[in-house]
């Protein structure tokens, strides 16, 4: 995928059947410049930028965002949804459990083989969502400092 400069993002909602409008562009940008975010911190940022937007208003562009598949929500178990702008290669996820901190991981054996389950019950599967749970380096060099190891 190329690297998408600002004025691509048009083109991209574009694409998407979706109208053009700050809103969009402001929440889109957001996400893009930080990846699996809630929609609290999305919220945050995008009302720093451009002031004049209401809570709802970027909670309903991210859903239409997330609908037209211009973003893609990540929903992990007990904790509140992220988002991200990398759609389409069924990358997965790890995540800290202690800071939350959550970071992209490539498909874990070449071509999208997580979409061959072992029995696919006849249904047309398109996604599988992975997501590895455990700490991140810096949570266990910390607990492993504190433990005086
Ligand atoms: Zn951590
Ligand atoms: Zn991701």
């Amino acid at each position: 995928m190329s690297q998408e400069a600002p004025a691509d993002n048009d083109a991209l909602l574009r694409r998407h059947g979706l109208q053009v409008t700050a809103q969009r562009l402001a929440v889109l940008r957001a996400v893009s410049d930080r990846p699996h975010s809630t929609a609290d911190d999305i919220d945050k940022v995008v009302r720093s930028e451009i002031g004049a937007i209401s809570r709802q208003a970027v909670y309903d562009a991210l859903g239409t965002l997330t609908e037209k598949g211009v973003l893609r929500r990540i929903q992990p178990a007990g904790s509140p949804a992220r988002y991200e702008n990398r759609v389409g290669d069924n990358h997965h996820h790890l995540i800290c459990r202690a800071c939350n901190r959550m970071v992209d991981v490539d498909c874990a054996v070449g071509e999208t083989p997580c979409l061959t389950a072992a029995d696919d019950w006849g249904y047309e599967i398109d996604e599988a969502e992975v997501i590895y749970w455990g700490r991140c380096p810096e949570c266990v060099a910390a607990a492993s400092a504190s433990s005086g190891e």
